[in-house]
């Protein structure tokens, strides 16, 4: 996917020095574009697009990224004192994310040597802070990132930014089907979906059952036996309490619902979705002619995203639109990512935890071995039946989980850092899980996720760290706040009243 995307890089110079300095300005960025792009740290080619030493030609090139879809983000970087008044029209029109890149082409002095040419041509130490006041002053948002171009931490500073670029660019073009509604009564599933398009661009759509079973139907025989097959390849095949025969037909009636709902998704162009235990088609199972889901497509909501499909259970659209974010994000790391709710709370002697899990839907992204394909009764929802499901544990380390809430007046990102620890064997527990430890405590992050108003469910990747969903919020202008190990409650509390006091008087980001 990020093969698709492009970042453009922008210097800034003027033609105050005559053109010989505009020359070696040139060849310095194309040398550090080429560097940044053999380093193998931005997983996203950055495209040098000139010096800018103009208004007209600082304006021409922030239109022409707005209008490229290839663009996702702009980087900028002063390699001459630029004077900002100069980036004005530009950053007016700018729609694209910017990365502002405070470096230099020299990294050392050059003792012996260094006279007042050198100076002239290298600076970028008043350059870049002339054009953050401009920034600053216009209210532009962006990343700062601080550095000398060769090193790997800036380069890492870069990609985590462009990775966020492209969730960000892919989040435009998300449409999220939701399989029935979202759950009854609930509140933090639901929200003003209007509002979230605007700020974030995904797009929520109802689409029927009554549709989405018109393409169970459909789906033949010789298509779902070669699906087991691949399950069969996939997963080791575990056979308990319902017997060989329930068993094939629970999974055959699993694989059905995988095809149909891969063909909906394909059809309407939809990489996210929603399911909703009490809506499953076809109302009486035990009707001779019954054709519908045995239980919520619990199988395929795991395989599907496991494979980057956004999804939210109990019609979670906002999670589920979450979770293609950070997948999309997460894409080539080598650990995984998951949906995931907080089920248990385990109080232990120095260990005190949550367990994670869901009814089914744990992908095995995250999973530490082979999964088992297990057949199991679910009692819960408008279809109380044997399923099919995928169950195993988790890898242990460290990780983060995310959510978005609507507080009425905007949307909260809020991210918290969480420690996963190995769990005792659950041997009666027929669902995937993973069991972590919130940072900094399970007092003091369990608590503040609670202050702030944070969901059950979560979108959560071991790779994923606070970092990349601050800059996501940055570029959606929304709310982001951040719960890991230097949290107390009571700043805690300071920065969700500030933040309140902040929102309300910026109409704009509200
Ligand atoms: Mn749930």
């Amino acid at each position: 996917m990020f093969d698709n995307f492009e970042i453009w890089w922008v210097t800034g110079a003027q033609l105050l020095y005559g053109g010989d300095a505009v020359v070696a300005v040139d060849a310095h960025s194309k040398e550090m574009v080429e560097g940044l792009n053999n380093s193998g740290n931005i997983p996203v080619k950055v495209v040098y697009k000139g010096t800018a030493n103009s208004s007209k030609e600082v304006e021409a090139v922030m239109k022409a990224a707005n209008n490229e879809e290839k663009c996702i983000g702009i980087i900028t970087w002063m390699h001459t004192f630029s004077p900002a008044k100069m980036w004005i029209k530009g950053l007016q029109q700018l729609k694209k994310p910017l990365l502002h890149f405070h470096t230099q082409y020299n990294e050392e002095i050059p003792w012996d040597t260094m006279d007042m040419d050198f100076m002239n041509l290298n600076q970028s130490a008043h350059g870049d802070i002339e054009f953050g006041h401009i920034c600053t002053r216009m209210r532009i948002a962006r990343k700062v990132v601080v550095g000398h171009w060769k090193s790997e931490e800036a380069q890492k500073k870069i990609a985590v930014w462009a990775r966020v670029c492209a969730a960000v660019a892919d989040a435009h073009d998300v449409r999220c089907l939701m399989f029935g509604l979202n759950m009854n009564n609930v509140a933090v599933t639901d929200g003003d979906r209007v509002e979230f398009e605007q700020r974030l661009g995904y797009h929520v759509d109802y689409y029927p059952v009554s549709s989405l079973m018109d393409y169970f139907k459909k789906v033949t025989d010789a298509e779902v036996d070669a699906l087991v097959e691949e399950y069969k390849k996939e997963y080791t095949i575990k056979i308990d309490e319902s017997g060989e025969e329930v068993y094939w037909e629970k999974v055959r009636n699993a694989a059905k619902a995988e095809i149909a709902i891969r063909r909906v998704l394909k059809d309407e162009n939809a990489t996210a979705f929603t399911t909703n235990f009490d809506d499953l088609g076809d109302a009486d199972i035990n009707d001779p002619n019954f054709c519908g889901f045995d239980q919520i497509p619990g199988l395929a909501s795991q395989r599907l995203m496991a494979e980057g499909i956004g999804f939210g259970a109990e019609g979670d659209w906002k999670t589920a639109c979450l979770y293609r974010s950070l997948w999309v994000m997460n894409q080539g790391m080598s650990t995984g990512c998951s949906f995931l709710e907080d089920y248990t709370l385990n109080f232990a002697n120095g260990q005190t935890s949550i367990l994670q899990s869901h009814m089914l839907e744990v992908t095995p992204l995250i999973a530490t071995d082979k999964p088992k394909l297990e057949v199991h009764f679910l009692g819960i929802g408008i279809r109380k039946q044997q399923t099919a499901r995928l169950v195993f544990t988790s890898k242990t380390g460290a990780g983060t989980k995310a959510t978005v809430v609507d507080l009425g007046n905007r949307f909260r990102l809020i991210t918290q850092d969480v420690e996963c620890i190995e769990p005792k064997p659950m041997p009666k527990l027929p669902v995937a899980s993973a069991l972590w430890v919130p940072q900094p405590t399970f007092e003091i992050g369990a608590g503040a996720w609670i202050l702030a108003g944070g969901t059950h469910h979560s979108a959560f990747s071991y790779a994923i760290d606070a970092e990349y969903w601050a800059d996501f919020a940055e570029i959606l202008g929304i709310e982001c706040i951040s719960i890991n190990k230097d949290t107390t409650i009571e700043n805690f509390k300071k920065e969700l009243r500030t933040n309140e006091v902040y929102y309300m008087l910026n109409k704009a980001l509200c």
